[in-house]
């Protein structure tokens, strides 16, 4: 088994960690929200669908996000899937198990990257990413070093997401605590269920990671 899944309300640092995981260990990336967001701004009619309902902070439908997964698992990967901000709910879950075994993969280990609530408001109201690389910023304990300039790659793409607002996030971590979080107890249920701390600075986050992952992955070729 070489895919895993990372848990984690809005803020946790998930996106931050996979795209990490891409670069060291040649995984492959798939988060549904980052796929939602490209099907909003190239105008297609599912994007146009799930624009409002992503701006409100709340969940779009099971059936168009495991569709999106779906699709995405058929490039495979040789390196192992990091599912990033999927699943989101129980049908999701049991849907992803389904598609995995049919495939022969499965899921080595779902990181729960545990944050208290406090944290996250400070986190995500001042979040800033780079349109053209994806690299991600913050006011206060991230800025980049020109203002407007993006340290990576130097375009002045610089963006905020239409949901980063205290408003969207309230309903964002009810929707968390709500429908995501009872899949800490599925994971651990199957077995399955590691935690590290999100307070932590990201390399100790991504130490403690990399720690579940040697333990859970096989060793690379
Ligand atoms: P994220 O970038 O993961 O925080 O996702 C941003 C928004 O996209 C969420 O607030 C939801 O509206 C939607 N979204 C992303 N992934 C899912 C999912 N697995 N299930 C339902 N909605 C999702």
């Amino acid at each position: 088994m070489t895919d895993i899944v990372l848990l984690g309300p809005p803020g946790a640092g998930k996106g931050t960690q996979a795209k990490r995981l891409v670069e060291t260990r040649g995984m492959v990336q798939l988060s549904t929200g980052d796929m939602l967001r490209e099907a909003r701004s190239s105008g297609t009619e599912m994007g146009r669908i799930v624009a409002a309902v992503m701006d409100r902070g709340d969940l779009v439908t099971d059936e168009i996000v495991i569709g999106l997964i779906e699709e995405r698992l058929r490039h495979g990967a040789a390196g192992g899937f990091i599912f990033d901000g999927f699943p989101r709910t129980l049908a999701q879950a049991d849907a992803l198990e389904a598609l995995l075994s049919r495939m022969g993969r499965g899921i080595a280990a779902a990181i729960e990257i545990r944050v208290d609530d406090a944290a996250l408001i400070q986190r995500i109201t001042g979040r800033f990413t780079c349109g053209a690389c994806g690299a991600v910023y913050h006011d206060v304990t991230r800025p980049t070093a020109r203002p407007g300039v993006c340290d990576v790659c130097g375009s002045t793409d610089l963006r905020r997401r239409a949901d980063d607002t205290e408003e969207a996030l309230r309903q964002r971590l009810l929707e968390y605590y709500k429908k995501t979080a009872p899949l800490i107890g599925y994971y651990h249920a199957l077995g399955r269920l590691r935690v590290v701390d999100g307070l932590a600075e990201i390399d100790r986050v991504a130490e403690a990671i990399d720690a579940v992952l040697d333990a859970a992955l096989p060793a690379p070729a």
